[in-house]
């Protein structure tokens, strides 16, 4: 393509600088691009499934000319969420991935926070036959932080912690004041599983948009694959970092540092 330029550099001067400055920047160009290219084909891959299953249901109804039964409007109902959930999720990761994430950053009480989280997926996990706790040795613990996208970050590790673990199984969030190195003071927040575990070959791209460690499995569980994505960059927003330590069939730790009073 018209990118695929790369002028040999034939001498030191201040000449071969410039060439050598024009190489680099086509390369990132280059990068750039393919960057945007593979996004657009992901994307078109994971619209295609929920739009063809409400066009053949469509479709369906209209060749029978019937009533549309009120569970085949469920499900259709059901898909478009699924969509809108997807685009919303794009919308923000595209903002996050380009650094043009707003943070809305107020003084917050961490411990308060995570608890009433917890409070709010507890049913789920109970439906779900999980055990469901939180532990906090100290309180409050103070962070400078945007409280919806922080709460994402947990609603997000704690909905897969819950799907990826089996009935019987427990979900524990622990939290802890830290101090990492001599000028950062950070809070670890641990989501804590028993469940599937992730194998220690996946993990490097566990982070990426639209990874699955198995594909089939993880779309009939409603993901859009952009939970992860999402968690990181947010956390990343906030100068923190996540890091993941699992087993297979042991379960998966999630450990959320943030760093404390600051955004
Ligand atoms: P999804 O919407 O598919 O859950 P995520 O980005 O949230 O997408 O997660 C990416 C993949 O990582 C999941 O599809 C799943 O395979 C794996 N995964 C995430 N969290 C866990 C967990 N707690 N235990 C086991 N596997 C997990």
């Amino acid at each position: 393509g018209d990118l695929d330029v790369n002028v040999p550099v034939q001498s030191k001067d201040e000449y071969g600088k410039v060439i050598q400055t024009f190489n680099d920047m086509t390369l990132r160009l280059r990068e750039a691009e393919d960057a945007r290219r593979r996004l657009v084909a992901d994307v078109a891959h994971e619209l295609r499934t929920p739009l063809s299953i409400m066009q053949l249901k469509l479709e369906n109804v209209q060749q029978t000319g019937q009533d549309v039964p009120p569970e085949m409007l469920l499900r259709l109902h059901d898909e478009v969420i699924r969509l809108s959930l997807l685009v919303e999720d794009l919308h923000v990761l595209s903002l996050a991935e380009a650094g043009r994430l707003s943070l809305d950053c107020k003084l917050l009480d961490l411990s308060a926070r995570l608890e009433r989280i917890v409070d709010d997926v507890k049913m789920e996990a109970e439906e779900n036959g999980l055990e469901l706790r939180f532990y906090s040795n100290t309180r409050p613990i103070m962070v400078m932080a945007d409280v919806r996208r922080i709460t994402q970050v947990f609603i997000n590790l704690l909905t897969n912690a819950i799907r990826y673990t089996p009935e019987g199984g427990k979900i524990s969030v622990l939290m802890e004041e830290k101090v990492l190195d001599r000028n950062a003071a950070y809070t670890c927040i641990s989501v804590i599983d028993t469940g599937i575990g992730i194998p220690s070959e996946e993990l490097g791209y566990l982070f990426d948009r639209f990874y699955r460690v198995e594909k089939a499995r993880s779309r009939n569980t409603g993901g859009t694959g952009l939970g992860l994505s999402i968690a990181h960059h947010f956390v990343r927003a906030h100068g923190g970092f996540i890091h993941v330590v699992s087993e297979s069939e042991q379960g998966t730790t999630f450990n959320v540092y943030l760093p404390l009073g600051k955004c």
